[in-house]
């Protein structure tokens, strides 16, 4: 602690951000990322922008970006917020749209970074617990005071709620902004993009960090009404007005333009993801349904700190996930099939 710390600082509680190893020759399945490379296009081009023009600002209003977007989810530019990765798109929405007296509610087993920035802005949050089965519990986001937030699918469980379920939760909120964050949609789950129109209180989050795997450029956006869209560029505006570099806008641009590089990447990894899952429930093992690029599993016959160590060892990086209410659960990312063969083996060789 330093004696010029404001208040904000001392009381921030920050996000536990996992393992990044320097080492190269290690299977790294613990913060979701997508193991295949980004489109040679969107890489082509992110080259191709690294030229005496990077001297000069980019569009503070990111307009070609934006209307790229609106296109491929059928709303119009001014329906559209991008940033410097979802988490900021969040943090900003989080300051947009909820009061500090004013209660939230978010599953109680959730992306982590929600607590935080409901800290640093001072927003009081009920958590909610989920069901048995660990899927969220609909009822209990409905009647918030001061707004809700969740990830569809959910993290770390990877369970994804039903299109007709999360318009419940937003209905039962109209005067509320309702953020449905759809970190890992493009896996396995139902968008609620198509909702927006017709909901002025639902903003939808989405990233190019797994999906398109750039989680290294940091590119993540927003679809909404216009009236939150504009709110969000008030806040902005009253930050950084450029948060998107000129590397990640012309990355961000052809990787949304080659649909048929990213289609194979997220059918490949659904592929591996429902083999692995076989695998592992042959070992006795309960595994989520996820509908993610991840799985959220309790091991069986061994501890899953010892896995998480164990795996850790030989080089093999996982996700222990040890939280009050839910213990003995390890979250796995889906590598690719040579690397998760590994992984299975090398669990075989434990249990
Ligand atoms: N939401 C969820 C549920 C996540 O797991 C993550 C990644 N850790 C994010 C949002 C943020 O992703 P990014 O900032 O890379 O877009």
């Amino acid at each position: 602690m330093s004696k010029f710390w404001s208040r904000t600082v001392q009381e921030a509680e920050p996000y536990v951000p996992g393992e990044q190893p320097t080492e190269t020759d290690i299977i790294k399945l613990n913060t979701n990322e997508n193991p295949y490379p980004p489109s040679p296009k969107a890489i082509q081009a992110m080259e191709d922008s690294i030229t005496s023009d990077l001297r000069k600002y980019p569009s503070p209003t990111a307009e070609r970006l934006k209307a790229i977007i609106a296109e491929r989810e059928h709303v119009t530019s001014d329906q559209v917020f991008v940033g410097n990765g979802s988490d900021e798109v969040l943090a900003f929405a989080f300051q947009a749209f909820f009061e500090p007296d004013q209660t939230i509610k978010m599953p109680a087993i959730t992306y982590s970074f929600y607590p935080v920035y409901a800290n640093l802005y001072d927003i009081p949050f009920e958590q909610v617990p989920l069901n048995d089965d660990l899927s969220i519990q609909v009822d209990g986001l409905k009647q918030s005071v001061g707004g809700v937030i969740f990830p569809n699918p959910n993290a770390p469980t990877g369970l994804a709620l039903s299109l007709s379920d999360v318009e419940s939760i937003v209905q039962a909120n109209p005067a509320q902004v309702v953020i449905v964050d759809e970190a890992y949609v493009e896996f396995g789950a139902e968008s609620a993009v198509a909702l927006t129109t017709q909901y002025p209180n639902l903003l939808v989050t989405k990233t190019l960090s797994k999906s398109h795997a750039l989680a290294g450029m940091r590119i993540g956006y927003a679809i909404g009404h216009t009236g939150l869209i504009e709110g969000l560029e008030r806040i902005k505006n009253s930050f950084n007005s450029y948060t998107m570099n000129r590397v990640s806008l012309a990355g961000a641009e052809e990787a949304l333009a080659d649909d048929a590089y990213y289609d194979q990447v997220l059918s490949d990894i659904v592929v591996t993801r429902d083999w692995v899952t076989e695998r592992l429930k042959g070992l006795g093992f309960w595994v989520s349904n996820s509908k993610a690029n991840f799985l959220f599993v309790q091991p069986v016959g061994i501890e899953a700190d010892v896995l998480y160590n164990e795996l850790k060892a030989q080089g093999i990086y996982i996700r222990y996930f040890n939280k009050p209410g839910l213990t003995g659960f390890v979250r796995i990312s889906i590598g690719t099939d040579d690397e998760m063969t590994k992984l299975i083996d090398a669990i075989e060789n434990m249990v």
